[in-house]
C-alpha cells in the first residue's frame, strides 16, 4: 500500500509517517500543494492524507485536482479547525474522512484502515482470501466458516498478507509491522511465526499458499483448485 502524505509541518509529518510505516505502508511525503499535485500526476496512491493549511494554498484545492483526474483514491483531510462548516466544506470537496488536529496516531491508523476497506469491501468488513476470512476488528479468523485459534502476532501477519494477497511483501516491511522498535527480535522470529501460521492454516484446510520468496520476503496466494 502506498500513501501520499501532504503536510508542511515537519514534526507532525514525521510522526504520521513513522506511524504509517510502522503499520507496513510505504509513504511519499510532500509539503506543498504544488508538490502534492505533481505527485498525484506521477503516481497512483492507495490513500492520501491531506493537510488543509499548506504554504501555497488551501489543501482542498488538491482534492479537486485529484477528483478531476478521476482518481478514486480515498482522501483523509487533516485540519486545525473544527466546525460543522469546515466539515461540510471538506466532505463536499470530495474528502472521504476528516480528522481534527491534534489527533491520536491510533485514531489516524484506524481511520486509514477504514478508508482502505472501501470501496471493494464496503459490505463485508472481513478480509477474505479463498476460504479464509479475517475480521480486522474482532481479530477472528475463520476457515470455511470455522473459527481457528491463532496467536495475536499470527493474526497480524495474516492480515498484512491478506491485504496484499498475491504480492511479495519484503521481510523488513513484515518485521516493522509485527514488532515494535523497542522489542528485541531474534533473526528467525519472523520465520518461526510464518511457519506456525502456515501449519495452522494447513491443518484447518485453508486454500492458501504461504511461500517464502528467497532473499526477499513472503507471498500469500489463493489455491485455485482447493477453494
Ligand atoms: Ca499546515
Amino acid at each position: 500500500m502506498r500513501f501520499l502524505l501532504v503536510e508542511d509541518n515537519e514534526r507532525l509529518a514525521s510522526l504520521i509517517r513513522r506511524e504509517l510505516e510502522r503499520l507496513g505502508y510505504s509513504v511519499d511525503r510532500v509539503g506543498s500543494l504544488a508538490e502534492g499535485e505533481e505527485a498525484c500526476r506521477l503516481a497512483e496512491y492507495d490513500l492520501i492524507v491531506l493537510d488543509r493549511g499548506l504554504p501555497d494554498g488551501e489543501g482542498l484545492l488538491l482534492l479537486k485536482t485529484i477528483r478531476a483526474l478521476r482518481q478514486a483514491t480515498p482522501v483523509l483531510v487533516l485540519t486545525a479547525q473544527d466546525s460543522p462548516h469546515h466539515r461540510i466544506e471538506g466532505l463536499d470537496s470530495g474528502a472521504d474522512d476528516y480528522l481534527v488536529k491534534p489527533f491520536d496516531m491510533g485514531e489516524l491508523a484506524a481511520r486509514c484502515r477504514a478508508l482502505l476497506r472501501r470501496p471493494s469491501q464496503t459490505l463485508d468488513l472481513a478480509l477474505t482470501a479463498g476460504n479464509v476470512a479475517l475480521d480486522p476488528a474482532s481479530r477472528q479468523v475463520r476457515v470455511s466458516g470455522e473459527a481457528i485459534d491463532l496467536r495475536r502476532r499470527e493474526v497480524a501477519l495474516l492480515e498484512i498478507l491478506m491485504r496484499r494477497c498475491g504480492q511479495v511483501i519484503a521481510r523488513p516491511a513484515l518485521e516493522q509491522s509485527l514488532y515494535s522498535m523497542d522489542e528485541a527480535v531474534s533473526p528467525n522470529a519472523l520465520d518461526a511465526t510464518v511457519s506456525r501460521l502456515r501449519r495452522r492454516l494447513n491443518d484447518a484446510g485453508a486454500a492458501l499458499q504461504l511461500r517464502a520468496v528467497h532473499g526477499i520476503g513472503y507471498i500469500l496466494t489463493v489455491n485455485d483448485e482447493g477453494a
